[in-house]
Parts: C-alpha cells; sequence; structure tokens
C-alpha cells in the first residue's frame, strides 16, 4: 500500500560528507552517532550505507537502538552506548561486545560483577562530568573510579574516557566549554600519573570536533554532520570564516516527498481550513497534501512552512491538521492533481532545507528530523 509519502536517502551524498570529515580530521576515528532513529533517517537503512562509506564504529542512546545497529550492520562494527542500559541489559551487552557509557558507581559495580560472572570482558567508557551538569563522574571521583579500573582489570576493559559538552554549536557558550575542556584535559593527567591509558579519549560531537581540533583525540562522535547538516549557523560561519571557497561542503541525504491529493479555488474573503488562522486576502488556488503532524510536518509550522512544486518555493496556509496541510499554489503556471510535492529536499534549482521551515532554533533540525515517523519507507538514492 502507498504511504502518504516518502523519504529517500542518497548515498552519495553520505559519501561525500564522510570524505569532508575525513579530510578536514585525517587519522581520527568517526563514531557515526545514529541515535533517534539514525536522525529520523532510518537506523536499518543507514548503518549499512555507512558501513560501505567504511564506517566502523556506532554510537547509540539506549540498548535497544544498539541491538537494532547490531542487526542492521552486514560487517562486526563497534557498537557504543551512550545513555541508557537497564540493569537486565548489561549481560547482553557484556555478551555482544557492546560498550557503554558508564557514569555512576552502581553501573560500574554491577557490570563488573557480571561481566566477572559470566567469565567475560565489560568494555566501559568512563564519562566525566566536567561542567554540563547531566551525567558522569564527579571530578573528585575519578581517582577512586580509576582505581577500581585498574584492581578489575582482569573483568573490565577501559575502553574510553569522555565527556560531553553543554553547546558546543553556540558561540555564546565559549567560556563554559573551555572550562570543560580543561577539567576533562586535567582528567586525562591524573590517567597519565597513574601510566594507565584507556584505548580512547573521546569528548567532541559535530560542532567541538569543527570548532576545537585539538581535543579530537582519537575518536569523534559525530551525528548530525554525517547527515549533511551544521549543528548551527554559527558553526558553519567559524568554519568558512577560515576558507577561500565559502560554498557548503555537505550535502544532505534526506528528502521528503509527496503529492498533490486535491486542488480547489477559493474566493477572496473566505477563510481556509480550520479557524481563523488563515483569511484569503485575493482569490487563491491551493493544493491539499496529505501529511500533517501525525507524519512528522509539525503543527508550528502552520502559515509558515515551505515546500516544494514544479520547481517553486510555495507557502503553507492555514493550520498543519493531524493528516494534511494546504499549500498557495496561485502563482503557480502549471499545477496538477498528483505532482510531487517536495518537503524537504530539491527540485530543480529551488531547495528547502529542514532549518528553512523555520528559523527560529538551532535544534530545529535535530529535532524535526527525529520526529519523521519510523513508518515513513525510505528509499536508498544514489
Ligand atoms: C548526540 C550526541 C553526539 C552527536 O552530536 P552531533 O551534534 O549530532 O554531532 C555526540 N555525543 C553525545 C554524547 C551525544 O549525545
Amino acid at each position: 500500500m502507498w504511504q502518504t509519502s516518502f523519504i529517500e536517502i542518497s548515498k552519495s551524498a553520505l559519501e561525500n560528507n564522510y570524505n569532508f570529515l575525513r579530510e578536514m580530521m585525517p587519522g581520527v576515528r568517526i563514531s557515526s552517532v545514529v541515535k533517534g532513529n539514525a536522525y529520523g533517517h532510518g537506523i536499518e537503512h543507514f548503518v549499512p550505507l555507512a558501513e560501505a562509506c567504511g564506517i566502523d564504529h556506532f554510537s547509540v542512546f539506549s540498548a535497544n537502538e544498539a541491538m537494532r545497529v547490531m542487526h542492521s550492520a552486514k560487517s562486526r562494527p563497534d557498537i557504543m552506548i551512550m545513555g541508557m542500559i537497564d540493569d537486565h541489559e548489561l549481560l547482553w551487552a557484556i555478551e555482544n561486545n557492546i560498550s557503554f557509557f558508564v557514569f555512576n558507581w552502581e553501573r560500574l559495580k554491577l557490570a563488573q560483577e557480571i561481566a566477572l560472572k559470566a567469565g567475560l570482558q565489560a568494555r566501559v567508557h568512563i564519562e566525566a562530568e566536567t561542567g554540563m551538569n547531566r551525567t558522569g563522574f564527579a571530578f573528585n571521583e575519578l581517582n577512586e573510579c580509576f582505581k577500581f579500573l585498574s584492581r578489575n582489570r582482569n573483568s573490565v576493559v577501559f575502553e574510553g574516557f569522555c565527556t560531553h559538552f553543554a553547546g558546543a554549536e553556540s558561540i555564546a557558550n565559549y567560556y563554559r566549554i573551555s572550562h570543560q575542556i580543561q577539567v576533562f584535559e586535567k582528567g586525562i593527567e591524573k590517567l597519565k600519573k597513574r601510566g594507565m591509558a584507556p584505548r580512547n579519549f573521546h569528548a567532541a560531537c559535530s560542532a567541538a570536533a569543527v570548532r576545537f581540533p585539538n581535543i579530537r583525540y582519537q575518536l569523534v562522535r559525530i551525528g548530525i554532520m554525517q547527515y549533511g547538516f551544521w549543528p548551527s549557523r554559527e558553526v558553519f560561519v567559524d568554519y568558512s570564516s577560515k576558507m577561500e571557497n565559502k560554498y557548503d561542503p555537505l550535502k544532505r541525504l534526506i528528502s521528503w516527498k509527496s503529492k498533490i491529493m486535491s486542488l480547489k479555488n477559493v474566493k477572496a474573503n473566505e477563510f481556509i481550513g480550520y479557524g481563523t488562522s488563515f483569511l484569503a486576502q485575493n482569490d487563491m488556488k491551493i493544493a491539499i497534501v496529505p501529511v500533517g503532524y501525525a507524519h512528522g510536518f509539525a503543527r508550528s509550522l502552520s502559515n509558515s512552512g515551505r515546500a516544494i512544486i514544479n520547481g517553486h518555493r510555495v507557502g503553507v496556509v492555514g493550520t498543519v491538521n493531524m493528516n494534511a496541510l494546504t499549500l498557495d499554489v496561485t502563482h503557480l503556471e502549471s499545477v496538477n492533481l498528483g505532482d510531487e510535492v517536495v518537503l524537504i529536499g530539491e527540485q530543480g534549482n529551488v531547495d528547502i532545507s529542514v532549518s528553512s521551515f523555520s528559523e527560529l532554533s538551532d535544534q530545529l533540525n535535530y529535532e524535526l528530523l527525529v520526529r519523521l515517523p519510523h513508518d515513513i519507507p525510505r528509499n536508498i538514492t544514489d
């Protein structure tokens, strides 16, 4: 059965993005962050594509996502859980050689006990609290933590020492992030004094990897940029200000398309859609598209979202409904039932980036992408 819209994922765009990232940070291993259903692209579709581009390390938020990566991978990549793993999932992770962040004693001790009992090794990343105040061992707990790791080498592998920044995509956070870097570096000093070396140090997300080259260490955790989006406009401006060419080297993988379900002429002074949010000022022609907030097209895009039809950008009029939205096609020369509607992506020379839905928030790209429902079909294109 046809779904009311579909998503296309471009393989060549992904290759382009990895080539760019590898050129920018030669020798640094990329962990491909695929939490949030691979930022809406679909874990099952995205993971094999990334592997084909040479990626062999994936980061997820939960054990459930780790399992999905494991089942969709063609090779045997490293998988790292950065967030939630329930007590009863620890044995499964250890048995499957999946590494995970550890940010409290409860998890560290339980992982060690379970690994010991199973005659296996738990691969842990010790997360340091450096100033985000979310998860992580406090600085004054680190020594104790490192001692525990040295005593339990047989059952616990010290896979990584890591932290996460509280908004590296915004210049306004510069001092906060710089302070976090200092704290993390002091943690590294503590380790060196003990003669201990985890397999990896890692701290950088996309924004930090671009802006702070000296903290890429062995591994960077790249999410949004592999999908072809900058973490924020500021990060792109910061990057391009150092370049002679000002063009955007990233390419977006995703397109989201539907088609016109109904066309209608509306007389001036009529309201369009529910309520009174849009009043036609002139005679208008409108197109109804079978995509609404149930399909991930945010209701906040009422009277402001954009789409492309026949190579022209058109605007959303009225409120976005649960299953439909309305576009103003008054000025299109030719428009017919069934014509393709591009909600994200390009057609001809015109292009709708996710963020041009609205410039209200840097976080919007992330949020819109991850909210794309799992059941919209994804097709891989060249
Ligand atoms: C999401 C996430 C990343 C990736 O962030 P991007 O900005 O998408 O590159 C890296 N590290 C952690 C801990 C994350 O949660």
